[in-house]
């Protein structure tokens, strides 16, 4: 990891990029491309924090400002997903081993998912991001009692939460059908959890040489119940998962 620049932190949802700017009392913005970017002091660090906003596209282009106008040197992805993998229940957390783009399909003239002229279908997390995503997801889950509200672990039944390191598939859709849900787990059997962004900012750091790591809440199984409580979850769940896993992955995180 470069040793110089901020350390991004891109969210998915309003609700979860508040909750970590109520962390970040200096935060002061700027506007770039439509989209607000804080800059704040969080653990010693440096640190953007901004909307991904919805989409892959979407993403891409917030992840592009990020290493060319900002000049950050990691960025790090906290959001909600919905679970596909037999074991991944909701409140259970995903960190990011690869991510890929579940809807590329550039065949016959390229294999289904292989990214055109990439000649791969997946791209890596920074292992270094990565490992320490993950501590700080165990080590979350270990004191889950501070961070969730005794009600809300019992909605949601969160007793038994469990951190999940694995492969993350995005497309440009909210999957609640439980059809399709299911033709995802049968087309790609070692993914854990879909979203909508996650391989879109991977490629764009691949492109820029930037370190990438994600950790996603499981707030639904892709399913037809899917739309349920999706925004008391993000509210009550996800948004409190994000502010804990990312403060203690920036005590990891070696400083500037
Ligand atoms: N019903 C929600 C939809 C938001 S889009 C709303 O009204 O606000 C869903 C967001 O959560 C995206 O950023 C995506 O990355 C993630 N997500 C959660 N569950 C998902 C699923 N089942 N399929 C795809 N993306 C999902």
């Amino acid at each position: 990891m470069h040793t110089h620049g901020p350390i991004a932190i891109m969210s998915a949802m309003q609700d979860e990029l508040q909750a970590v700017l109520d962390e970040l009392p200096d935060a002061k913005v700027h506007h770039v491309a439509g989209r607000d970017f804080w800059r704040a002091h969080w653990e010693g660090h440096v640190v953007i924090a901004v909307l991904s906003r919805i989409g892959k596209v979407a993403a891409a282009t917030t992840a592009t400002v990020l290493a060319q106008h900002f000049g950050v040197r990691a960025i790090l992805f906290t959001g909600v997903a919905g679970g596909i993998g037999a074991h991944v229940k909701v409140g259970d957390m995903v960190v990011g081993t690869h991510f890929m783009q579940h809807d590329m399909d550039a065949s016959p003239l390229f294999p289904r998912h292989v990214l055109p002229l990439y000649g791969m279908d997946r791209f890596a997390a920074d292992t270094q991001l990565r490992d320490c995503l993950l501590r700080a997801a165990h080590a979350t889950v270990l004191e889950l009692g501070e961070c969730i509200h005794a009600d809300a672990r019992a909605e949601f039944n969160l007793d038994d939460v469990h951190v999940h390191p694995g492969l993350i598939v995005s497309g440009d859709r909210f999957v609640s059908t439980t059809a399709e849900g299911r033709a995802l787990q049968t087309e790609l059997p070692d993914a854990l959890a879909v979203d909508m962004e996650c391989a879109a900012v991977a490629q764009v750091c691949h492109d820029f040489g930037l370190p990438f790591g994600a950790v996603r809440s499981v707030s639904d199984r892709a399913d037809d119940a899917a739309h349920g409580d999706f925004t008391r979850f993000v509210d009550e769940v996800a948004s409190h998962y994000s502010v804990n896993v990312m403060a203690r992955t920036l005590q990891l995180l070696p400083h500037a």
